[in-house]
């Protein structure tokens, strides 16, 4: 019977105490948030002056503290009104081993100041611009590089940083929650969820999109983007987002074990045959 004495054998080990499991992650999740352009760097502008580098910083803080009582350890990639190249904004968030990276912008007309345009758009990566707003969005946005001369910070080196496709598909579905969230509590026009090759999400190693949170160009939407209710609006928004996706993500985890899930699942997963379990209950 070496084929029972196989099995039992199996059933002993697999009864022995499990070793002590290894300290499973915290709970805590890490989202790196980046308020766009700073120091040198406006960014775009509403008719009065106000700049998007300004109300980037405003809603930024407020996300981290909606975002830290959800239980989240939040970075800013910048504090203050200070210079940050676009590649270090990502590698922030990859340093911090973040969860999640998001990008605050406000969007401006191509006309400029004064221009009416209205609404929100929310990004995620890729080499191809959905369509030629959303390229000259990229356009606009990928302007603060300091180094265009560098060989790695072009669209190739974006297309060779498109290879996780893991990481895209949870950019995607980020993209989908946290602009649902801000279109309905905001109630600005949905001018949808695109893709264009944005520097700034280039590098992230995580589920990164670009948020283009209206347009601090048009003469009425720019001065609500100024004001402390549209502001909290907001970060409400983008902290309901993230955790719609937070629970939409750990049910796919939970489906797709994990590699925590290995040698504890060992008893319930094992080919043990069935006569052989009560022996070893027995002993
Ligand atoms: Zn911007």
């Amino acid at each position: 019977m070496p084929a029972l004495a196989t099995a039992l054998a199996a059933a002993i080990l697999l009864a022995s105490p499990p070793a002590p499991a290894k300290a499973s992650r915290p709970p805590a999740y890490v989202v790196v948030l980046d308020p766009g352009h700073g120091g040198e760097k406006d960014g775009a502008l509403s008719v009065e002056g106000r700049r998007e580098k300004d109300i980037t910083l405003q809603i930024a803080r407020q996300v981290k503290k909606r975002l830290e009582r959800q239980g989240a350890r939040v970075v800013l990639t910048r504090g203050g009104d200070e210079t940050v190249e676009l590649p270090r904004r990502a590698a922030i968030a990859n340093d911090e081993e973040a969860d999640l990276f998001v990008s605050l912008h406000l969007n401006s007309a191509p006309g400029g100041p004064g221009t009416k345009a209205r609404g929100i758009e929310t990004y995620f990566l890729s080499a191809d611009a959905t369509d030629a707003s959303a390229s000259a969005v990229a356009a606009r946005e990928n302007a603060d590089r300091f180094r265009t001369t560098d060989p790695s910070d072009t669209v190739g080196g974006i297309l060779d940083d498109l290879e996780d496709q893991a990481n895209l598909a949870e950019s995607s579905r980020l993209a989908y929650a946290l602009h649902g969230a801000l279109v309905r509590a905001t109630r600005a026009p949905d001018r949808g969820v695109k893709q264009a090759p944005f520097h700034v999400l280039a590098g992230a190693r995580m589920a990164a999109v670009l948020l283009e949170l209206g347009f601090v160009s048009d003469p009425v939407e720019g001065k609500e983007l100024a004001r402390p209710a549209r502001q909290e609006a907001i970060a409400r928004a983008i902290a309901a987002g993230i955790a719609a996706w937070r629970t939409a993500e750990g049910t796919a985890a939970g489906t797709a074990a994990g590699p925590a899930a290995g040698p504890a699942a060992g008893p319930a997963a094992g080919p043990v045959s069935s006569p052989a379990a009560p022996t070893a209950a027995a002993r």
